[in-house]
């Protein structure tokens, strides 16, 4: 490997974070006990947030940002990986309180590591990265609980045109779920339709948070948005219904009420994938190298160079950004 490397160094100065493009060697990098040259990285809503400074995510600077990455193993003291692996990284508050996937070798522990599932390239992973594993989990998470295809009713997705909302419709249609997807984007409407929705629910109808029970509407729910809309969400879920909560994108709060839960059995199931354990993990990218449709996947992608990662920081954050962003980090 070449001695020196690039990397986005983030550096915080008078409280604001300022981000530089900066020569690194291996000997900058943080302890750990795998040196993987990164190939492909992504941009999640939380790197959004981290490049923004958002959120107190990071405490120690300088940083290299990126939650998530898949690459080559160079070197490795732990028996589990040898040079010419192929790994993928996500989680374990890699890219926030430990040096992540914006630069082209990353050192990191190996327990943070899976290895490549059959099926899968470094590209495809992350493609799907953090924001596809959730989606992935939250599809685990309405099956263990026994939602199944062959049920009557639909699963509403919330937050669909985003990251997680675009690879769980895939996911679901997929798996032969009747799919409902809810966007404030009307210029999404197709591509929705095109990663398989059969019906699209405009943002607005889901914000009303006053009411405690209205008709019964959804079979399962998996919901990045937070907020009055969660609260929307369960008031409008079949009796026994099931809803993974992923994300906050509309806010952490939740203005809700016990009465869905004490009169119609209703569960929420909350979905972690930073500190996910290494076997589920595991079974979820082999799921996810099986039951997303890799052209789907492909519809819901973008390809951005790492040079050019800063302006999609900010538009992450505003909602602005559909499906996926896969960042090329060589
Ligand atoms: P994206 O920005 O790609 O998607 C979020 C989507 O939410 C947007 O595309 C938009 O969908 C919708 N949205 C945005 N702002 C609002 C708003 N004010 N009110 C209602 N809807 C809104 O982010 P990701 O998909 O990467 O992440 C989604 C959420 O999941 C984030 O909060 C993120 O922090 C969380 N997350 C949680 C994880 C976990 O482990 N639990 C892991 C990964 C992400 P549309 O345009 O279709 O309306």
């Amino acid at each position: 490997m070449a001695d020196k490397f690039r990397g986005l160094v983030l550096s915080q100065q008078d409280k604001s974070v300022q981000a530089e493009f900066q020569d690194l060697s291996v000997d900058d990098l943080p302890d750990g006990d795998v040196l993987v040259r990164v190939d492909w990285s992504t941009l999640n809503y939380k790197d959004g947030m981290i490049l923004n400074g958002l959120g107190r995510l990071v405490r120690h600077y300088p940083h290299v940002p990126g939650v998530d990455f898949a690459g080559e193993v160079v070197s490795s003291g732990d028996g589990r990986y040898a040079p010419g692996d192929q790994v993928i990284l996500t989680g374990w508050r890699v890219g926030e309180a430990h040096w992540g996937g914006y630069a082209q070798y990353a050192r990191v522990r190996a327990d943070w590591l899976v290895p490549m599932p059959d099926g899968l390239d470094g590209a495809h992973a992350m493609a799907i990265g953090t924001a596809g594993f959730t989606s992935m989990l939250a599809v685990m998470a309405l099956e263990e609980q026994g939602v199944s295809p062959d049920q009557d009713g639909e699963i509403l997705v919330t937050g669909a045109a985003g990251g997680v909302g675009s690879v769980a419709v895939s996911i679901l249609t997929k798996l032969g779920y009747r799919v409902a997807a809810s966007t404030g984007r009307k210029d999404t409407h197709d591509y929705l339709r095109g990663l398989g929705a059969v019906s699209i629910v405009d943002r607005s109808e889901l914000e009303d948070a006053s009411k405690p029970l209205l008709s019964e509407r959804w079979l399962g729910a998996i919901d990045s948005v937070g907020s009055s809309t969660l609260a929307h969400v369960l008031s409008e879920m079949k009796y026994h219904g099931v809803v993974a909560a992923c994300g906050l994108a509309g806010g952490p709060d939740l203005p809700a009420t016990v009465i869905p839960f004490l009169l119609r059995g209703v569960r929420l199931i909350g979905i972690d994938s930073v500190m996910c354990p290494y076997e589920k993990r595991v079974s979820a990218w082999d799921r996810l190298a099986q039951d997303l449709p890799m052209v789907g996947l492909d519809s819901a992608t973008t390809k951005v160079a790492l040079r050019d990662i800063l302006p999609w920081g900010e538009k992450i954050l505003k909602g602005q950004v559909r499906g996926r962003l896969l960042i090329n980090v060589q």
